[in-house]
């Protein structure tokens, strides 16, 4: 007899949402996690005296819980968790800079409509029929590949414009490089274009204290520091788990977060793993400065999306990392966060995997310093000097998001080739989170319960 009903791998956002949705639903349920901490991409660790966020700039999908069909309220009710007593905070606002033009945009969709409209007055009608034809549009819908910069070309036939929108859709939650998939690029224009940015009124600590709490208040079981070594296989089915050391545990269904290529290998299902691995990944530089410099540096502004060169691309690129581009975000500027004796400045830039791994150990150190160089100088050019002022920096790169999430190649928003109905070789073997499509915090989390509501609640 099984163990279990279901075993999950990985206690990422979308595990751990679909522990919750199984657990409620009277499942004998185990989750298991290599690392000592819950959340994957989306954890936190202590450094200088600070809690730091691995991953959390913003949470998208920003709803009032009045809204009862906005996709953030259907994942509370769904995780049978209270919309109204989770506190949330707007952002104040966000910029797309680009040489010689810029747009606002904050939830209140009106805003960047009148961006468009100063900035690119000839697109003005040709923006709000973009957005009525993303409104309408089904990206749920089976349906090819299709082009976004291609639907974006024929809609406003502005480049300069179609790259400024392009650039937070993407590194917010593309893992292809140059192009989009439409439906995920609708997915993520309605997600922080028509909704928009919030934090939680505490850290990412406490949101995945609540969800741990709320998986196991219902029965749910969590192992921590738990690798998995091997999904068992009897046929086209699955078994149960080895763990690293050589325990197995057996049930009825596994369902696998830890990506495409990291699943078919503990699986033995082939699969082109070369094809499958994303290329995105993404050095992150988290420095802390005297609160008072936040007026300053940011202006008000809760996160920029930057780029120097009017023909940006989204792509590897070929050095350490490409700080021609980026996202800064600024975690304290959100509505009704308390200010704290020191801000945070956080900078995205895009990263090769491949150039940080072939550093030497005794390199590795210093690029990481010349990169943090690099990117303040660059980043300076937008928010003003701050390199002299920081009180603490710390960086991590696509390696050490390899190290500690298990993601190949530090991929951040995994395989480029997405399994939407979360279905493998293996009958009972099935995917949620990054790999099968929706990405993101909330994304990622809508996944694990769809993916336990669509096949596993029979
Ligand atoms: C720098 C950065 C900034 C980000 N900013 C934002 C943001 O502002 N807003 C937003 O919405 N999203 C953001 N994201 C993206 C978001 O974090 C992810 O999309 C989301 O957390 C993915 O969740 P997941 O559960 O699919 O995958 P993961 O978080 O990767 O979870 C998979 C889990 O599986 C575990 N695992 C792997 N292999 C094994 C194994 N063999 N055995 C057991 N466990 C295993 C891993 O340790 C991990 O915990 C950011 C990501 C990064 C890296």
């Amino acid at each position: 007899m099984a163990d279990y009903q279901l075993i999950i791998i990985g206690g990422g956002l979308s595990g751990l949402a679909a522990g919750i949705r199984a657990a409620r639903f009277g499942q004998r349920t185990l989750l298991l996690e290599q690392h000592s901490l819950p959340g994957g991409l989306n954890s936190y660790y202590f450094r200088h005296g600070h809690l730091l966020e691995t991953g959390l700039h913003a949470m998208t999908n920003f709803a009032r819980p009045a809204d009862k069909r906005a996709p953030l309220n259907r994942l509370f009710r769904q995780l049978k968790l209270s919309r109204k007593r989770f506190v949330t905070r707007e952002q104040f606002g966000s910029q797309i800079i680009f040489p010689g033009n810029r747009l606002a945009f904050s939830n209140d969709l009106s805003l960047l409509e009148s961006e468009v409209a100063r900035e690119f007055p000839r697109c003005r009608s040709s923006f709000s029929g973009l957005i009525r034809k993303i409104e309408d549009f089904d990206p749920f819908a089976p349906a090819p590949h299709r082009s976004a910069r291609a639907f974006l070309h024929a809609q406003l036939d502005n480049p300069l414009l179609e790259n400024m929108l392009l650039l937070p859709l993407m590194v917010y939650g593309n893992a292809e490089e140059h192009d989009m998939d439409l439906a995920q690029f609708t997915i993520m224009f309605r997600a922080l274009f028509l909704e928009g940015f919030f934090r939680p009124e505490h850290t990412i600590r406490e949101f995945l204290a609540l969800l741990v709490d709320q998986y196991k208040g219902f029965g749910g079981e969590l192992r921590l520091k738990t690798p998995v070594r091997e999904i068992l296989r009897y046929g086209d089915r699955v078994t149960g788990v080895r763990l690293a050391d050589g325990e197995d545990i057996r049930a009825k269904a596994v369902l696998s977060t830890v990506g495409l290529p990291a699943t078919a290998g503990l699986s033995g299902w082939k699969l082109d793993a070369e094809k499958y691995t994303g290329k995105m990944s993404f050095m992150e530089t988290i420095s802390l400065l005297p609160a008072k410099k936040s007026r300053e540096l940011s202006r008000d502004r809760t996160i920029i999306f930057y780029s120097h060169d009017e023909d940006w691309d989204y792509r590897r690129p070929d050095r350490l990392i490409d700080s021609s581009w980026g996202v800064i975000c600024f975690p304290e500027n959100f509505q009704g966060i308390e200010a704290q004796k020191t801000m945070q400045l956080r900078v995205t830039h895009a990263a090769d995997y491949h150039q940080w791994r072939q550093l030497d150990p005794s390199d590795y150190g210093a690029a990481k310093e010349r990169c943090s160089q690099e990117s303040r100088h660059m980043v300076g050019k937008i928010v003003g000097n701050y390199g002299q002022d920081i009180v603490y920096q710390d960086s991590f790169t696509p390696v050490t998001i390899e190290r500690f999430t298990g993601k190949g190649e530090g991929a951040v928003y995994g395989s480029p080739i997405k399994i939407k109905d979360g279905r493998t070789p293996l009958q009972n073997l099935f995917i949620a989170g990054t790999d099968q499509g929706f990405l993101g915090i909330v994304g990622s989390m809508l996944s694990g319960v769809t993916i336990v509501n669509q096949h596993l609640l029979r």
